[in-house]
Formats: C-alpha cells, sequence, structure tokens
C-alpha cells in the first residue's frame, strides 16, 4: 500500500483524482463554520488510509498481540513507514506534518481495530511528540523528533506509586551534580515504556520550591541506572506495555532539561488537557469498531422467527447507543477543532474525555448483551472491546478528575 505520508504529501490533487469525496464536504470550499462532522481533504484522506492501514495490517494481528502482551514488531515498523508515529512532526524532522484532527481521526480510526495500538500512537503523539515540538529547543528536536517519527516510541513518565491523581506530589528527584542531574526515584503505569527509545521524566530539582521545581528531563533508554521492570498484566489493552520504571542515579546533562526548569508541572498540565482528547477519539474508535461488529449480527440472528433487529426493544437501545456514541464523538471533534482554533479547551477536553470513556463502557457492555452467550466468548470481539475501553475512565486523569476541572470551569464561570 500506498504510504499515509507519501499520499498526504500529494495531497489534495491525488486525493481528488477518481474518489467519491464531495467538494461541498470540504472545509476548504466554504467559508465560515461547518459541522463537526467536516473535514478537510487531508483529513479525509487520512482517516480513509488509515481505515485501511488498521484493517489490512493490524486486524490479522490483535488477538496474537493481546496473548504475547507486545505490539507485533511488523505492526510497530509499519506505523512509523506509514508515518503514523509521526503524526505533527514537522516534515523536516521527518514527520508527517499533519494537524491536530488528523492525529485524533488516526487514533479514532486506529482504535476501532485495536485500543492497544490506539494507545500507542496516542499517547506517543499527543503527550511525547507533542511535548517536544512545543517546547524543545532546535537541538533537541534535531536529536528526538527524527528517531521519534521513524525509530522508537516515547515515553511519558509522570506518576509514581505515591503520587496518582494528586500527580505533582511526585517524589522522584534530580540532584544538580556540576553541570549534569543525578536522577533517582520510580516512576509506574508507564505505557509503552516496554519499547520506548527516550522518557520525558517528570522530576523534582528544587523540592523546597514544592511543585514550582518539578523539571522535564529527557532520558535515553541506555542510559546507566535506567531500568525497566516486565509490563503490567492487565484487564484490557494488553498489548500496550505499562511497566514500572526505576531511575537509579541516573545522569543527565543540563542540556536534557525540555522546556524551562520549574516548568514541569505547567507542561504535564497542560499537555495531558490536549491528551485527553487522544483518549476521548480512543474510547469513540473503541465503541465504533464493538458497534461495528455487532450491529450486522443483530440483522442476521434469527430468533421468535424475525431477526432480532426487528425486535422495537433491541431497535431502541441500538438507537439509544448510536446517539450516544455520536454525542461523545461531537464532544472529542469540538475539543480537538478549539485546540487547532487556539481558543480555550480546557473543561471542553474534560468533557469529551469524560463522556467518551463513560459511553465506551456503555456501548461496549450493550453490545456484549445484543450478541447474547456468544458476546461474552473470546471467539467475538465485543468482549474485548468492552475490556479495552475500561482504561478510558483512569488514564490521563480519572473520570473523577474530568469533573474535578469541569466543576473548576463551572465555578470560574459563576464567580
Ligand atoms: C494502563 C495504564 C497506563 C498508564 N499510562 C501512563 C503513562 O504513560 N504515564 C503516566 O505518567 N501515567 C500513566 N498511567 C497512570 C494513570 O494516569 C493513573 O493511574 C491515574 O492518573 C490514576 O492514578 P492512581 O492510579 O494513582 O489512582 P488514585 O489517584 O489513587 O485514585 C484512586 C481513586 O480515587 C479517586 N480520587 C483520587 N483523588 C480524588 C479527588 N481529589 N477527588 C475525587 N476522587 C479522587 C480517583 O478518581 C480514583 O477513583 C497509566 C495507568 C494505567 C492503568
Amino acid at each position: 500500500m500506498n504510504s499515509v505520508r507519501s499520499i498526504v504529501r500529494q495531497l489534495p490533487r491525488r486525493f481528488l483524482e477518481g474518489r467519491q469525496f464531495h467538494r461541498s464536504a470540504s472545509l476548504s470550499q466554504t467559508a465560515g463554520p461547518r459541522p463537526l462532522t467536516e473535514f478537510t481533504d487531508d483529513e479525509l484522506m487520512m482517516r480513509e488510509t488509515v481505515a485501511k492501514f488498521a484493517k489490512d495490517e493490524i486486524a490479522p494481528v490483535v488477538r496474537k498481540m493481546e496473548k504475547e502482551g507486545k505490539v507485533d514488531d511488523g505492526v510497530l515498523q509499519s506505523l512509523f513507514q506509514n508515518g503514523l508515529m509521526g503524526m505533527e512532526i514537522p516534515e523536516q524532522y521527518g514527520g508527517t506534518g499533519s494537524n491536530f484532527m488528523s492525529t485524533i481521526l488516526t487514533v479514532e480510526e486506529v482504535s476501532k481495530v485495536d485500543g492497544a495500538v490506539g494507545a500507542l500512537v496516542d499517547i506517543h503523539n499527543t503527550l511525547v511528540n507533542s511535548l517536544i515540538i512545543k517546547v524543545g529547543n532546535e537541538e533537541q528536536k534535531a536529536k528526538y523528533l527524527p528517531n521519534l517519527a521513524q525509530k522508537y516510541p516515547g515515553s511519558f513518565c509522570l506518576t509514581e506509586p505515591g503520587s496518582g491523581s494528586d500527580a505533582f506530589s511526585l517524589k522522584t528527584e534530580a540532584k544538580k551534580d556540576g553541570s549534569d542531574y543525578i536522577i533517582n526515584g520510580t516512576k509506574m503505569w508507564i505505557s509503552n515504556s516496554d519499547i520506548a527509545g527516550v522518557f520525558l521524566v517528570f522530576a523534582n530539582a528544587n523540592p523546597s520550591a514544592g511543585y514550582r521545581g518539578i523539571t522535564t528531563f529527557f532520558v535515553d533508554r541506555d542510559t546507566p541506572g535506567l531500568s525497566v521492570a516486565k509490563p503490567e498484566d492487565k484487564l484490557g489493552i494488553k498489548a500496550s506495555g505499562t511497566c514500572m520504571v526505576h531511575f537509579d542515579n541516573v545522569r543527565v546533562p543540563e542540556s536534557n532539561i525540555l522546556g524551562e526548569f520549574g516548568h514541569g508541572y505547567k507542561y504535564a498540565a497542560g499537555f495531558l488537557n490536549e491528551g485527553r482528547i487522544g483518549i476521548g477519539a480512543q474510547m469513540i474508535g473503541i465503541a465504533q469498531g464493538c458497534l461495528d461488529a455487532t450491529i450486522p449480527y443483530t440483522l442476521e440472528r434469527k430468533q421468535f422467527g424475525q431477526d432480532i433487529f426487528s425486535f422495537q426493544g433491541m431497535q431502541h437501545q441500538i438507537a439509544q447507543v448510536v446517539t450516544d456514541l455520536e454525542a461523545a464523538r461531537l464532544l472529542v471533534y469540538n475539543a480537538a477543532r478549539l485546540v487547532e482554533a487556539k481558543k480555550p479547551f480546557v473543561k471542553e477536553a474534560a468533557m469529551a474525555k469524560l463522556v467518551a470513556s463513560e459511553t465506551a463502557l456503555k456501548v461496549t457492555s450493550k453490545c456484549i448483551d445484543f450478541m447474547g452467550g456468544v458476546g461474552f466468548t473470546t471467539d467475538f470481539p465485543q468482549e474485548k472491546f468492552f475490556r479495552d475501553c475500561k482504561i478510558g475512565t483512569i488514564y490521563e486523569g480519572t473520570s473523577n478528575m474530568q469533573l474535578s476541572t469541569i466543576a473548576k470551569a463551572i465555578r470560574t464561570q459563576y464567580s
């Protein structure tokens, strides 16, 4: 197949040749506000190409990856070759040079097929790459972005055994030693850490200043003193490697500080706000993938002499979850467009992640019901979609933390 990267570079001419999309559906055609479900030609092309990629290259190995608890090497290579690991990385650093909405659509399409690969693509692009693109200096971008676009995934190391929701009470310390820093501490639940080439580590370099001492460091995988424990055995997204990462007298030069000294808490909070929209996309992808696998069955399965979709009791439930999912999708797309428009989006991102993750749980649970007994077996994919989406209410801020963010915005609005 043609790589996503090469297709995007040829847009829009190649896209328009022989394709059935209507020009009127393109954002580029009409000025002024447009429906949230309309996309630019580039975005449509990206979505279609990623959907085909996921069907052709990820779908055949989904159960194998889940059994092995790791992303297939071939899939990982293809993600890099097709530009999906460098979505917003500028082309000059070997990336695809796409916009944020294209990243969101990519995460959604991949997650329709496998939520674990969706987690890999999402965290790598929306947390790791994004942070380096926005606050890295030229030297750091030249060193890391080409590798992150084409060679290895990155990890975002914030959470610790004693600090989850209360992330800024972290205990990992970075002590100055000449022109170096020495990092000591343990990070927990670090996604992609089984295969990451670089770790963005949040450590306190000035504990007397409290959370204002938190600073972000690049730590290369081969740095002495860094060790990654074996992946956790999880309920879902089993192929996404989640490990503890230990830092035992890890020495890094001062030049490994990402952005400004003491600004780590701002970066963590700010980029997690954006990352939450990616988790929302992962959730709506998982829910849609589950529905796509379920509704055809309800049209074929016969009970009482008719297909089970014909029963009004079934129709109403199906209509309800499809509507719930559409509402969640619109929240996710709206939050993404707010980011692109450089407008305030923190409340909207929290709402998108909250609703998308809770909706995905409802949709996938209902899909198991619609399937009857077979939905409860591993011969069918519904049970995996159900397990995979549970993480959405936990990582990048639990549902309670999203509600707290939304409540804070409401208080400000009415005070
Ligand atoms: C599979 C997986 C992948 C992850 N990937 C990463 C990663 O790549 N990088 C990273 O840094 N972290 C990662 N995490 C960590 C994740 O972000 C945290 O697990 C999450 O923030 C919750 O923290 P906790 O597990 O310590 O739960 P806790 O903070 O202990 O929360 C437990 C319960 O208490 C509730 N609670 C806590 N405080 C409040 C409050 N103030 N008000 C109301 N309720 C509250 C929570 O909502 C939750 O229900 C990952 C986690 C998992 C499971």
